[in-house]
């Protein structure tokens, strides 16, 4: 078997194994289409080495070449869908559609020009660059791109150019051989082959790893959310804040944890049913997102608990955002109560201290919350920043608004 032909067997076998990496991909993912897609683009691929076989073989049809061409560049528009699936960017139907059956004619109306021509040459490849620069294009619509997608733009750029070279190529390698079935003992098959493949391997490496990578957040999003309230869970809600408290440390930024607890829920959920509690564990969560502002975060750190962290915020700004929220949402009416029902819920402040961690500022605030609810309920309380807590210093002492 020629060198090219080795190669040929190659990228049957590693297309094959790539499409199954897609397809496993799919199968893990929320959004499995793209990962579909990918693989059908190099299923497809996979029947090119079979037909450069038969050429090589047995078949002198010039239509198994125009198949052999289409079949590649059918299997780059594929990719292209696949892409612009994964980064949910509208898919380039019309100008793919017309490369591919401008190119197909192109192709057969070339078939009988000298097979060392340059322009002949330069027409069979012009439509790969122009596929695969479609894939550039869309990648580069995307937003948020992070450092990854750019690679992955790049690499699709440079094996779009990689296309562009090969009317060179095959003049420096010495041709594509007197005839159709000659092509593959040729040095420049050999070497268009591993070009290609290199680039085929290096593009589905990529793209498995940018679809891993978008399956890993998306789980660990998914771990971190609270399904009813979409605020983040518990140990989400922790996770952020210690984030959000060592960054502000380093600023030399003030930060605040708000945390409320809705009044006498249980008697919502007695008179109302546990759907109308739902609703109303959703109202709030609402009404705080709506509250928040650009840097702040809510999560719901238990059954009718919320809690709120305010970066840059210090306790007499807090102070006065909880009581606006209290008031607020005391006023509202909830979708699923009786409008004259209302709702209220208790809130306790505190602003972060030297050396503090986060669990110092989440007990303090706790504190100042149960000051609130023996006080009646319905109100703010703040942990005073007065109290430092050296070993030895008296207990924590939250005081009324
Ligand atoms: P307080 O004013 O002292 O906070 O009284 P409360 O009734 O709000 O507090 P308590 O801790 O006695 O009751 C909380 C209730 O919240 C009990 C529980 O059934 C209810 N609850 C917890 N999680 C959910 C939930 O996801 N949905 C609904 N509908 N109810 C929940
Ligand atoms: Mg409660
Ligand atoms: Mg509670």
């Amino acid at each position: 078997m020629s060198g090219a032909g080795f190669i040929l067997g190659i990228n049957l076998v590693v297309a094959g194994l790539i499409a199954s990496s897609f397809m496993a991909v799919a199968a893990h993912s929320r959004r499995p289409l793209p990962a579909r897609w990918l693989a059908l683009a190099y299923l497809v691929g996979m029947i090119n080495p079979v037909l450069e076989f038969a050429i090589a073989s047995f078949s002198n049809s010039p239509w198994m070449f125009v198949l052999a061409f289409a079949v590649i560049l059918g299997a780059l528009a594929i990719l292209n869908i696949g892409i612009a699936r994964k980064y949910e960017v509208g898919v380039p139907w019309l100008t793919m559609g017309l490369v591919l059956a401008g190119s197909i004619v192109a192709c057969v109306l070339t078939l009988d020009m000298p097979r060392q021509s340059f322009s002949r040459m330069l027409i069979y490849q012009t439509p790969y660059f122009v596929m695969q620069a479609l894939a550039v294009s869309i990648v580069a619509q995307a937003r948020n791109r992070a450092r990854l997608d750019n690679a992955l733009m790049a690499l699709l750029a440079a094996s779009s150019l990689q296309f562009l070279s090969k009317p060179f190529l095959f003049q420096i390698f010495g041709g594509t051989g007197a005839s159709p079935q000659d092509y593959l003992t040729t040095s420049y098959a050999m070497f268009s082959q591993a070009l290609g493949t290199v680039f085929a391997i290096a593009v589905a490496l990529t793209l498995l790893v940018i679809l891993m990578r978008d399956v890993l957040s998306d789980a660990a999003a998914r771990s971190e959310t609270d399904p009813l309230s979409g605020l983040f869970n518990r140990g989400g809600f922790e996770q952020q804040a210690d984030i959000a408290i060592r960054a502000a440390r380093r600023l030399g930024m003030p930060v605040s944890l708000v945390i409320a607890d809705l009044d006498r829920f249980k008697s919502i959920n007695d008179t109302f049913g546990h759907v109308a509690g739902d609703k109303v564990i959703m109202s709030f969560a609402e009404f705080l997102r709506s509250a928040m502002g650009e840097h702040h975060f809510g999560g719901r750190i238990g059954g009718e608990e919320f809690a709120t962290l305010l970066p840059g915020t210090n306790l007499v700004a807090a102070r006065l955002f909880a009581e606006g929220a209290r008031s607020t949402f005391a006023g509202t009416t909830i979708e699923g109560l009786p409008d004259a029902k209302h709702v209220t819920a208790s809130f306790g402040v505190a602003e972060l201290m030297d050396g503090e961690s986060y669990s110092d500022l989440f007990s303090r605030a706790d504190k100042a919350l149960y000051l609130a609810k023996e006080s009646g309920r319905d109100c703010v309380k703040i942990a005073p920043r007065t109290e430092m807590r050296r070993a030895g210093d008296r207990p924590a002492v939250a005081v009324s608004v």
